[in-house]
């Protein structure tokens, strides 16, 4: 039968309508952007490019294009050892859409380029330094993979300019091995987020973690006490949906009151704001939450 039959009322979604997203839709024509909104037909569209302003309206962009060295078993991204090489226009030609476009908060994101001697770490920090400086009032965060525990590499990143530092782990640290890639592990992720903190003063770091693959309540609280010990401010829950059979099989699907569960236990340990629900993605309505949180 049909799968979608099966999911829990929570997961249905309606399709995205709206007169303000279907005229940033429009807007977006042209202008030669890959967001993940629209390539990973994300449920939170309207809502996210929608906002409830257009200062606020918050979209996630695709850098270094469409094809990852790395296969993480729960990812729908292509795979190869060696993908295309680097756009050298697509920190000027995305600042300039950007600026075009008026979102208020724009994720940045890409695959993990293994293949490039600093992970494209140069590449991201100019595009970040590009948008600011021509557009100024856009917030950016980045959400950048782990690079391969090379901190300067997140450095880098973190001293270009940017608002918010995001690097994933995605899950507890005894699901690591069989969710991610073999070369990301939970320690090099803390890492990573540990690093981008130290970077910057002021600067604000953000994780995302997957629930309904097996992991234990227990595990959950061990990762946010990890979590919060290296100061990250921001965290997000969301459910694993499966991409497609050949990957990882969803394990149970959380209720909408679990997920409330773990939002106000997380707002008790510390964290400065957090995003947690079925379809809760990492930059889910990041331009609100950001500018109720941080900037009041
Ligand atoms: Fe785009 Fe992220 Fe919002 Fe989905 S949650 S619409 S990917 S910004
Ligand atoms: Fe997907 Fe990122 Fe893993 Fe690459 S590193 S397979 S883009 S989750």
């Amino acid at each position: 039968g049909n799968p979608i039959t099966r999911l829990p009322t929570w997961l249905k979604t309606p399709i995205p309508t709206g007169a303000n997203f279907t005229r940033i839709k429009s807007d977006l024509r042209g202008l030669g952007l890959h967001t993940v909104c629209e390539e990973a037909r994300c449920p939170n569209i309207s809502t996210c490019w929608g906002g409830t302003d257009k200062s606020s309206a918050t979209a996630t962009i695709m850098l270094m294009g469409d094809t990852c060295t790395r296969g993480c078993r729960f990812c729908s991204v292509k795979t190869s050892r060696t993908p295309a090489p680097l756009d050298p226009h697509e920190p000027e030609h995305t600042a300039e859409a950007l600026r075009r476009w008026g979102l208020g908060y724009v994720v940045l994101t890409s695959v993990d380029r293994d293949d490039l001697p600093d992970g494209g770490a140069a590449h991201f920090a100019e595009t970040i330094t590009k948008i600011k400086q021509r557009a100024g009032h856009i917030l950016v965060e980045a959400l950048t993979g782990d690079f391969m525990g090379d901190l300067d590499c997140v450095r880098r990143v973190a001293e270009s300019g940017l608002d918010v530092y995001a690097h994933n782990v995605e899950t507890v640290e005894g699901l690591t091995p069989y969710v991610r890639d073999r070369r990301a592990t939970f320690r090099q992720s803390l890492k990573v987020l540990e690093a981008a903190k130290a970077a910057r003063e002021g600067l604000i770091t953000k994780t995302s973690i997957m629930l309904g693959l097996g992991e234990k309540q227990e595990e959950v609280l061990d990762t946010l006490r990890e979590l919060r010990k290296i100061n990250v401010d921001v965290v997000t829950f969301g459910q694993y949906m499966r991409p497609t059979k050949r990957h990882m099989k969803v394990a149970e699907y959380i209720t909408p009151e679990t997920f409330d569960m773990w939002r106000v236990k997380a707002l008790d340990m510390g964290f400065l704001y957090v995003a947690s629900g079925p379809l809760v993605r990492s930059s889910y309505k990041a331009g609100e939450a950001f500018i109720e949180n941080v900037l009041k």
